[in-house]
């Protein structure tokens, strides 16, 4: 797992490994364990989802994801925002926005993290080295697409994934 992984606190990493061994990752149900709430909702145009504080949470979080996006793309936001709540809480404030790029007030580094555990999240690494293995062990663009389809992801997440991006 990435350096995220380590900074993740003991008790979330205990809730999340247990979701981390099916495929594809019920990323929301994720969330909820968390005791996250997950919302798809009409968000202005090109923003992608946002994480913010609510009262009727048990987190204290909620996540909103925008419903008229592809559902590989809002299952990538669910996972980027759950990282945000990992690796960031203190830094969430009133709430952060991401747009469609995932940018936000927080500093680009920050959102390169939330990428990159949020990505582990989606597809992680066993998973997806047992899965490379069912089609021969080697990346190539045909089957990044057939994994991208078993793990419910766009290609392009996939691809970078598997180091084809
Ligand atoms: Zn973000």
């Amino acid at each position: 797992m990435s350096r995220e992984w380590e900074r993740v606190q003991a008790e979330h990493k205990a809730v999340i490994l247990p979701f981390l061994s099916a495929v594809p990752v019920k990323i929301a149900t994720m969330a909820r364990a968390l005791d996250i709430e997950v919302k798809s909702a009409t968000l202005r145009p090109r923003i992608s989802g946002q994480i913010q504080r609510s009262e009727s949470s048990g987190s204290g979080y909620r996540i909103r994801v925008n419903r008229h996006e592809a559902s590989t793309r809002q299952r990538f936001t669910i996972a980027h925002e759950i990282a945000h709540f990992l690796l960031h809480r203190e830094f969430i404030g009133d709430g952060i926005e991401d747009s469609i790029l995932y940018r936000s007030t927080l500093s680009d580094a920050r959102e390169a993290e939330a990428n990159r555990l949020g990505a582990q999240l989606l597809m992680p690494e066993q998973s997806v080295v047992r899965a490379l293995r069912d089609y021969g062990g080697r990346a190539t663009p045909e089957i990044a697409r057939a994994l991208a389809e078993r793990f419910e992801v766009s290609e392009a997440a996939m691809s970078i994934r598997l180091g084809l991006g």
